[in-house]
């Protein structure tokens, strides 16, 4: 039997890592998790060994590097709030920016060659047009957003110099639920849109905020791509046996292609679990883009992505049940509707 292939997945304690932890040994890897468990959780860590440590503590990276013979890095970690970036951009440069720095350190001192980054749609900032491929201009609005785009910019200068080959997958809005139930939800402190209405409709807040209903947009609501945790989780396993079988450096959309607006993602709430999402309209939240969906077209034509559950019903009803809320299958149509 051939042995797994180790690889060291930074922030596999967090909500996107450890679900491609649980992915990736589904298919002939081992997943190092590498985490300071400052917003991670040791018990999601289910599916390889955890190595405790900072990413700005090169050495230590190093040494868990060596200790399981790693071959290729995903590097997940980074603080992830574009609202609390705005607020603390300190925190955010020097863990985003700061951990870029030690990981890549003790990649070279390893003479690690490959890793692949969790990059944002945030890299984008304001598009003039969506879908938004690969080429349009990245200005970030936030410091987030400009953590990210930096740590691009470094693969692509360590790549030159040092021949580090990289995967960057920009990300496009990370929804969903494990669909068995193994990984926990967690909810504190919960910003996005999908599990804050589903707390709604069960009860277990207020009614939801719509940032804004006057945007330049068909129902006047923000329209973003949501794509499920488990196309994103596949994507990297994508991604690692592209690097692994040779390819060159890559920055790739992950997205379903599909914009939805705040109001498709209420009635699509309502209709699957039978209970209405009660809702008021806020005013703009600074700094939202009005539309922003991937072309999710080089992620198909270099990896041969696909997103498989990444239509708001399949989203909905992996994560209706973990908010005790029912799921009528026969409502969920996964039919893609809005703008392809
Ligand atoms: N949104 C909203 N009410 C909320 C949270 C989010 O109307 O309580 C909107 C937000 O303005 C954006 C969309 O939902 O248009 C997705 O926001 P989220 O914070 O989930 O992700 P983001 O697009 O900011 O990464």
């Amino acid at each position: 039997m051939t042995q797994p292939i180790p690889i060291l997945v930074t922030g596999g304690a967090g909500f996107i890592g450890s679900h491609t932890c649980k992915h990736l040994a589904q298919h002939g890897f081992l997943p190092v998790t590498l985490d300071n468990l400052s917003t991670g959780h040791a018990d999601a860590v289910q599916w390889g060994p955890l190595e405790r440590a900072d990413l700005r503590d090169a050495v230590a990276v190093e040494a868990a590097m060596r200790r399981h013979q790693v071959k290729l890095v995903m590097h997940f970690a980074a603080s992830a709030y574009v609202g609390e970036s705005v607020q603390d951009p300190a925190l955010y440069y020097d863990n985003n920016v700061g951990g870029m720095i030690g990981l890549l350190k003790a990649a070279q001192a390893c003479a690690l060659d490959k890793i692949i980054f969790s990059s944002s749609c945030a890299t984008y900032g304001e598009p003039q047009t969506s879908p938004v491929s690969e080429t349009c201009p990245q200005i970030p609005m936030s410091p987030y957003g400009h953590t990210k785009l930096i740590c691009e910019e470094m693969l692509q200068a360590y790549e030159q110099a040092y021949g580090l080959r990289h995967v960057a997958l920009r990300y496009f809005n990370a929804a969903g639920s494990d669909p068995e139930g193994v990984l926990a939800e967690r909810h504190d402190p919960e910003t996005h849109l999908i599990p804050l209405a589903l707390l709604a409709a069960a009860g277990q807040r207020g009614a939801l905020s719509v940032f804004g209903d006057d945007y330049p947009t068909p129902d006047g609501s923000c329209v973003r791509d949501y794509i499920h945790v488990q196309d994103l989780a596949h994507g990297h396993l994508l991604a690692a046996r592209y690097l692994l079988e040779g390819g060159p450096s890559v920055a790739l959309n992950l997205g379903s292609g599909v914009g939805q607006s705040v109001f498709d993602v209420i009635h699509a709430i309502g209709r699957i679990t039978g209970r209405p999402v009660p809702y008021d309209v806020a005013p703009r939240r600074a700094g939202d883009p009005p539309a922003l969906w991937a072309c999710a077209q080089k992620a198909k034509a270099v990896l041969g992505f696909e997103t498989r559950r990444s239509t708001l019903d399949h989203i909905i009803q992996d994560a209706a049940p973990s908010f005790g809320l029912p799921c009528n299958k026969k409502e969920a149509s996964h039919v893609r509707f809005v703008a392809e």
